[in-house]
């Protein structure tokens, strides 16, 4: 077989875990496979990286923090594939662009459009295991790029799709996915397969263990991916397209993004045009918009509340001020002043069970927590609430939903 074995921060963090990663790979090959192993930074240092990075960035300078961030990889690139001769084996380092990994040149937040997989296949042949360098690429002008923060996913399963690998083996710091953080939830349960469609809204929702375009290009190019833990043998999750012997239930997972900031604009006239002016020129900032909601109209004005991450928030109110003045009543943006959480409950079986979002606001209801904004699509209910109480929101959802209980395949 052919497998991609890819390795988070916490996995390669010390020399002591480097080494532990080193025999698991070794012992992968051993067992008759070609490796390609992907490795993130060591723990803590993209952030030492980005921090060291904000010291002298004006806000325009994304080619050059690229530069710096992509570092972190390099550097357990080339120690893993040491670690992995040291331990009687043989492996050798790729950067990004030593696998033209091509990406376009949004940097910060890259989308790869093509991999060389050619040197890897070299480099099989060779009866070498392949160590790439996971996080970045390189755009068309040859500026290193990075592909945003938990990259290294989707480097991982990029490179799996390249290869035409048997599947992806994502090794973090869990034993697989869970129907919460187990972090928040510690009796949240462990899920044997999930489909790429309800994994891709658990990701884009908050579940950090994978990132959402690792999903996408599981799903786009067929790459089963396998989540576990690198610190013991259990199996994990299952990422597939829908199979038969999938659970079924109604909700699967409970997802939660942190850091937003909830913005109403007030009095804006309502009237055709308002919301695109209004929306526009946020886009044209690069401002991305969430959970848009447009309250009763009154004597002809209406307010317009949504959400921003946090991030972004104070950038929001300043292209609010200048560019909509005249359709802010008096330029008057007004912001929450608490910190809120975006909160969802995920699952393909809403699409046939009526009654989730009723049974959800009754235990949000229930435990005191006061819902801000509501979204729903066909397979999932999103909710924003009060930041500092999103954890208690989280359990009572898990128990109300009875997620820990244990299902029929
Ligand atoms: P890595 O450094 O290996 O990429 P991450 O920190 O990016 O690891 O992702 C693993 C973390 O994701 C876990 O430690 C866990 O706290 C968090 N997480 C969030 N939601 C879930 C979930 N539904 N199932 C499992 N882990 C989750
Ligand atoms: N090192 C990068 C990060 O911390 C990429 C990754 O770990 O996946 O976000
Ligand atoms: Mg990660």
């Amino acid at each position: 077989m052919l497998i991609v074995q890819k390795y988070g921060g916490t996995s390669v963090g010390s020399i002591e875990k480097l080494r532990l990663v080193a025999k698991r790979a070794l012992a992968t090959q051993r067992a008759g496979n070609d490796v390609a192993v992907v490795v993130s930074a060591m723990s803590g240092e993209t952030n030492r990286l980005l921090a060291l990075s904000s010291e002298f960035r004006d806000g325009v300078d994304d080619r050059e923090v690229d530069v710096i961030v992509s570092t972190g990889e390099q550097v357990t690139a080339g120690l893993l594939s040491l670690a992995i001769r040291k331990t009687g084996g043989d492996a050798k380092s790729f950067l990004g662009h030593q696998v033209k990994i091509l990406t376009d040149s949004a940097h910060a937040k890259a989308r790869i459009q093509s991999i060389d997989a050619a040197p890897l296949k070299g480099c099989f042949e060779e009866g070498k295991i392949a160590v790439i360098a996971g996080f970045q690429g390189q755009d068309s002008t040859g500026s290193i790029t990075t592909l945003g923060r938990g990259g290294s996913d989707t480097t991982g399963v990029a490179i799996a799709a390249a290869l035409g690998a048997d599947h992806c083996e994502i090794y973090t710091d869990v034993d697989g996915i869970y129907t919460a953080d187990p972090r928040i939830v510690p009796n949240a349960r462990k899920i044997a397969r999930i489909s790429y469609e309800e994994m891709l809204d658990l990701a884009s929702l908050g579940a950090r263990v994978l990132q959402l375009r690792a999903v996408e290009f599981g799903m786009n190019y067929n790459v089963p991916i396998h989540v576990r833990s690198t610190f013991s043998d259990t199996e994990g999750t299952w990422v597939t397209h829908i199979k038969e012997d999938m659970e079924q239930v109604v909700v699967s997972g409970i997802a939660a993004v942190r850091d937003e900031a909830k913005i109403t604009v007030r009095r804006v006239p309502d009237s055709p045009g308002s919301a695109y002016r209004l929306f526009q020129s946020l886009s044209d900032a690069g401002i991305v918009v969430d959970m848009i909601i447009q309250s009763q109209s009154k004597d002809g004005l209406t307010d317009m509340s949504f959400t921003v991450s946090k991030l972004d928030h104070k950038r929001c109110i300043e292209v609010l001020t200048e560019s909509c003045s005249d359709l802010t009543a008096a330029g008057k943006a007004v912001v929450s002043d608490t910190p809120v959480a975006k909160l969802s409950v995920v699952g393909v079986g809403m699409r046939s069970h009526s009654g989730v979002a009723g049974k959800m606001f009754g235990i949000l209801a229930e435990a005191g927590i006061n819902l801000q904004l509501i979204s729903t699509s066909e397979i999932k209910i999103s909710v924003v609430v009060r930041e500092d109480v999103v954890d208690d929101a989280i359990r009572a959802l898990h128990e109300g939903f009875g997620l820990h209980l244990p299902v029929e395949a």
